[in-house]
C-alpha cells in the first residue's frame, strides 16, 4: 500500500493526511465571506469565471451557512471536526480589519479547528502575509492559489491577471511564513498540450508546494469562455485524456504533496460541457485502476536535486 494513502490510492490523500495530522476525521466545511475578486475590475476576470464559485449562501451569515452546511456532514461522520473553507472569489481581497472579523467569526464556529482560504497571489499584500502568519502561530491555517498553468501565453489566453512569476513569489512569500500552500491547476486549456500539463506539475513541484488541487476545464454559460464555444466547439479533453494526464501528473509531484482535488464536480449544474464530469466518481475511480495498471505512483518520476 502506498504510505501516504488509507487505502487503495497510489497517491497522497486528503484523508490520509487530516487523520495522520489531527488522529480523526476532518471535514472542510465550504463558507462564502461575501468578498469579491481584483480580476473583476479587469472586465470579467478568467474566461471560465461564472463569477464566484462555492456556496451560494452568501446573503447568510457565517454562522447560518455553517448550520445548513455540516447537517448531513453531522450525519455521515458523528465525531468529525472542521475545517472552515473560505472559497468563493478572493477572500483576501478586503481591508485587513474586515479581514480579522470574517476569519476571526469563522474559526469561532463549533467544532472548527483551522482555516483554509482561498485567494490570488496577486491579493497578498505585506500586512495581508504579516497576519496570516500570525493566524498561522494560532490554528491551522491553509492558503489555496489558482495558477491553472505554468505558462504564461495560456495566463494571458485565460485573462487571469497576473503571471506565473507573480505567483511564484507568493509561494515563496507564504512558505518563509511557515504556512501550507495548495495550488490550482486547470488540464484542458485550449492551446496546451499533455507536456504543457505536465511542466505545470513540475514547475509546482520544483517550487514546493504542499498540496494541489487537479481540475479539467469546463465550460459554464454566461462566461466568455461559453462564447468562445458557441462561435467555435474547440476541443475538449476525453475523460481516457484527462485520466493519462492526470497520472502523468501525479508521477512528477514528489509523495509529501498531499492530493486535495484529482478531479472536479462542475458548481453550476448547467454546465455545458464536457459531460463526462458529472460522473466525478468514474474518474477517481479510472484514476486508481490505470495506476494500478501500469504500477505507477505519485512521485516516482521525481528525481532529487
Ligand atoms: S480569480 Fe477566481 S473569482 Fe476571480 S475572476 Fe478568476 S476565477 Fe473568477
Amino acid at each position: 500500500m502506498f504510505k501516504y494513502s488509507l487505502d487503495n490510492k497510489r497517491y497522497h490523500t486528503l484523508n490520509y493526511f487530516f487523520r495522520n495530522k489531527f488522529g480523526f476525521k476532518v471535514v472542510k466545511v465550504s463558507l462564502n465571506g461575501n468578498f469579491s475578486c481584483p480580476n473583476f475590475k479587469n472586465g470579467q476576470g478568467c474566461i471560465f469565471c461564472a463569477h464566484g464559485s462555492g456556496n451560494r449562501l452568501e446573503h447568510k451569515s457565517l454562522k447560518e451557512q455553517f448550520e445548513i452546511i455540516k447537517k448531513p456532514l453531522d450525519k455521515k461522520w458523528k465525531d468529525a471536526k472542521y475545517i472552515a473553507y473560505l472559497q468563493a472569489n478572493t477572500n483576501t481581497y478586503a481591508p485587513i480589519d474586515v479581514l480579522k472579523k470574517v476569519y476571526t467569526e469563522a474559526l469561532s464556529l463549533p467544532n472548527v479547528i483551522g482555516l483554509d482560504i482561498a485567494t490570488r497571489s496577486d491579493a497578498l499584500n505585506d500586512d495581508v502575509l504579516d497576519y496570516l502568519e500570525e493566524l498561522n502561530k494560532k490554528t491551522f491555517l491553509i492558503v489555496e492559489l489558482g495558477l491553472q498553468s505554468c505558462h504564461d501565453t495560456t495566463l494571458k489566453f485565460i485573462k487571469r491577471g497576473h503571471d506565473v512569476n507573480n505567483f511564484q513569489e507568493a509561494v515563496k512569500k507564504l512558505k518563509e511564513r511557515g504556512i501550507f500552500v495548495v495550488a490550482h491547476i486547470i488540464n484542458g486549456i485550449p492551446g496546451e498540450s499533455k507536456e504543457m500539463m505536465i511542466e505545470t506539475a513540475k514547475f509546482l513541484n520544483e517550487i514546493g508546494i504542499n498540496g494541489i488541487k487537479i481540475h479539467m476545464l469546463y465550460i459554464s454559460p454566461e462566461t466568455e469562455l461559453a462564447s468562445m464555444y458557441q462561435k467555435e466547439k474547440f476541443p475538449l479533453l476525453s475523460w481516457r485524456e484527462y485520466v493519462d494526464i492526470v497520472c502523468e501528473q501525479l508521477r512528477y509531484l514528489n509523495d509529501k504533496i498531499v492530493i486535495f482535488r484529482i478531479s472536479s464536480s462542475p458548481e453550476d449544474e448547467n454546465f455545458m460541457a464536457p459531460k463526462w464530469l458529472e460522473k466525478r466518481k468514474l474518474i477517481l475511480n479510472e484514476v486508481d485502476k490505470e495506476m494500478k495498471k501500469r504500477d505507477i505512483y505519485q512521485g516516482d518520476k521525481v528525481t532529487s536535486s
